[in-house]
């Protein structure tokens, strides 16, 4: 139950066996393809040079630039780079790919599926990259939680054990009490 053996991404059901990524994604382990992880992310990676940042290490504030609509966030440098129709602008009015280009998606290739014919391409290399990093970065922090939650359990269980064991040996206490009153009172007789 629960264990699908199908795998698929759990957003958009790409198949594909080589893009998909294991992790933790809004509190459930499964399976997402490399565009869907980029695409649920935005934060964790500069969406031009496909380095990914760590939680703790956004660029500098004054060396990133985060886009104006959703929480995507570019290296300046990666931004001041980009072909000069949108770099004319200051870097205040930053776009993320996805928020300007229509019908964006990440790693894209012809029919979305990887093939033998299928040329990947540097860009898609850091794509796919970018992509297992993430993941395992949900699976590190999701190993850390239940890492705390087993010691959580661990001592739970040795508390659960003893309160059973003290009250086993009120239960035995009381019936050894009975047993003497019992022989007592028949040895009165
Ligand atoms: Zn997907
Ligand atoms: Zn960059
Ligand atoms: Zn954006």
């Amino acid at each position: 139950m629960g264990i699908t053996k199908h795998r698929e991404c759990r957003v958009c059901g790409s198949e594909d066996p080589i893009t998909l990524h294991n992790l933790w994604y809004r509190g459930m382990y499964g399976q997402l393809c490399t565009a869907c992880v980029l695409a649920h992310h935005p934060a964790s990676f500069c969406p031009i040079c496909f380095d990914v940042y760590d939680d703790t290490k956004l660029p500098p504030p004054h060396l990133r630039v985060m886009c104006l609509r959703c929480p995507s966030v570019a290296h300046l440098s990666c931004v001041y780079s980009l072909p000069s129709s949108s770099s004319s602008s200051s870097s205040t009015s930053f776009h993320c790919p996805q928020c300007s280009i229509p019908n964006f998606t990440f790693f894209n290739l012809n029919g979305g599926i990887i093939q033998k014919g299928n040329v990947i391409t540097k860009d898609l290399a850091k794509q796919l990259v970018a992509a297992a990093k993430i993941a395992s970065m949900s699976l590190h922090k999701a190993a850390a939680i239940a890492r705390e939650n087993a010691e959580k359990r661990a001592t739970e269980a040795v508390m659960a054990r003893k309160r059973a064991k003290e009250a086993l040996d009120k239960v035995a206490f009381l019936m050894l009490k009975e047993a003497e009153e019992d022989s007592r009172s028949s040895s009165n007789l």
